[in-house]
């Protein structure tokens, strides 16, 4: 039996689209199911771009993903290699193997020649399709034009008297009337090849036996599998999977639309995040860090097993039923016929509720190690605390509970771990320098003082009685204490939170709040 091989192909743009991503996980997905080979080759056949620095974030992603791929870069392997900027021998002979067999040849029409050729056939209303007047040049023109020095381009010569057949994995039969497609240039004037080309010589070296890529690539396809025939190449078996749309939309998620994101309403709070967390990190914001980006969800802190569960099912399914799924789950089920053909969604509501139900399954140490690092990054504790304060960390998580969904969610908590707090001034006004409040707390604070036991009941008591006894509601001392001993509404329960504080802070930053209300 043939051994399964996929490959994904990105070009070193500096980024990994979260979309992009998805293809890259269907393709290591059939490869693992199938006991395969997964395969990393990258298009830099732009060679404007510092390729290592590009190519950074995307083996990155991939590590954070935990999807290993089996030949590629830093990895090698027997078919390398793995960057096309080194395969162009490869290239240049297949190249010279098609005009050998009379299948290519050079063409010496200038651009204005087929700037005007397209001008008549859009004249005409007819499809432009390439004129081979470099076909019929005597040898005596070709000669002399080689000697002029001047330029050419190679162009495959498609066998136009027939029809493209492919049985898609995803879309079904598909069928093109080759007799409608220009000749493309497979060779530019300074030797190097184009993509068309370049991966089909590549998925035959390399012994691709299924391509799975984005539906934007099925155009390119009767010219690939036209290629393939014309160099005597096994055909691989072709999946061309949906698009990943922008949450609540049709159209194909993009950077390009990273404004209109701001304000789309399923979308939003995912830049919102952004903007809060990012700085705090020294990351920038959601202008150098976006959701479309899958660096975004890693340095924001969300678990890849949530990431990996909402990717497998934007555009697949195993049932009509199975939201969670783990990815040896989805490996063990995954088959292309699930795959849907219209395109899929990206869903920040359902990845949150995935986010919440993988943080459930770790232990609190994962759950330490996973919020250590926005602490240490915000400056919010030093490497030496960030040891001899990770009980005290385990304990505030704890506290959090399932309010603890991204590990950034960590940074809204700093009051626990910082001397000075800062009020939400909003918040302070509406609920500490509030007509009786101040003498709320001050009565309240005197008799926390007296306390022999520091404890949740002995808290709480204490507060029932003196809202009855002044016959207030309990919820303006709650709210009230909270925000002067937090700063912030945001926070596991209040008891919870002036244990966590500690009996002395708690005093003291009430005094603060109340001396700063009375001086408002
Ligand atoms: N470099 C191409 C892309 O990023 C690869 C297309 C393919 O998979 O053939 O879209």
């Amino acid at each position: 039996m043939t051994t399964v091989r996929t490959r994904f192909a990105p070009s070193p743009t500096g980024y990994m689209h979260i979309g992009g991503m998805r293809t890259a996980l269907f393709n290591w997905l059939w490869a693992r199911h199938n006991n395969g080979v997964f395969i990393l080759r990258v298009d830099d056949t732009d060679r404007e771009r510092n390729v290592e620095e590009a190519l950074g974030p995307i083996l990155q992603a991939f590590k954070w993903l935990g999807l290993d791929w089996d030949e590629g870069p830093e990895v090698g392997g027997p078919h390398g290699p793995y960057f096309q900027s080194e395969r162009d021998d490869l290239y240049k002979a297949g190249v010279e193997k098609l005009l050998a067999e009379g299948k290519a040849y050079h063409d010496y029409d200038t651009p204005e020649q087929i700037k005007a050729d397209r001008e008549e056939a859009q004249k005409e209303k007819k499809q432009y399709i390439n004129i081979r007047r470099s076909l019929e040049l005597t040898e005596e023109t070709r000669k002399q034009y080689e000697d002029e020095g001047r330029p050419s381009v190679v162009r495959f010569l498609i066998p136009r008297d027939q029809k493209v057949e492919i049985n898609d994995e995803v879309r079904g039969h598909v069928e093109w009337d080759a007799g409608l497609i220009s000749d493309p240039v497979i060779q530019r004037t300074d030797g190097s090849c184009l993509y068309n080309f370049a991966t089909v010589v590549d998925d035959a070296s390399m012994n691709i036996t299924h391509v799975i890529r984005a539906e934007e690539h099925l155009s390119n396809t009767p010219t690939q599998v036209l290629l393939h025939q014309a160099l005597g190449n096994t055909l691989p078996t072709f999946a061309h999977i949906p698009f990943v749309t922008a949450p609540g939309t049709t159209k194909k998620l993009s950077k390009r639309d990273l404004s209109k994101y701001k304000n789309n309403p399923n979308f939003k709070k995912m830049f919102d995040r952004a903007d809060q967390v990012f700085p705090l990190i020294g990351l920038g914001d959601s202008e150098t860090l976006n959701p479309v980006m899958v660096e975004y969800y890693e340095r924001i802190g969300y678990l890849p097993a949530a990431v990996l569960n909402s990717l497998s099912r934007t555009g697949w399914s195993l049932d009509d039923k199975t939201e969670i799924l783990s990815l040896d789950t989805v490996v063990k089920n995954f088959t292309l016929d699930r795959v849907v053909k219209n395109p899929a969604g990206l869903d920040p509501d359902k990845l949150f509720s995935f986010q919440g139900h993988w943080m459930g399954e770790l232990s609190l140490d994962e759950k330490i190690d996973g919020c250590l690092p926005y602490l240490l990054k915000a400056g919010i504790l030093n490497e030496a605390e960030a040891v001899s304060k990770r009980a005290f960390v385990g304990q505030v998580v704890e506290s959090l509970g399932d309010r603890l969904k991204l590990f950034a969610d960590i940074l809204d908590v700093a009051y626990f771990f910082q001397d000075e707090i800062e009020y939400s001034e909003k918040d302070f006004k509406k609920r500490v320098a509030k007509e009786g409040v101040p003498e709320l707390l001050t009565t309240y604070r005197e008799r926390v003082a007296a306390l022999d036991e520091f404890n949740a009941e002995q808290l709480e008591a204490l507060l029932k009685g003196l809202c009855e006894e002044k016959e207030v509601s309990g919820g303006l001392l709650i709210h009230g204490l909270r925000i002067s001993t937090t700063g912030s509404p945001v926070g596991p329960g209040l008891y919870d939170c002036l244990l966590l504080v500690g009996k002395e802070n708690v005093l003291k930053r009430i005094d603060t709040a109340v001396a700063r209300a009375n001086s408002m």
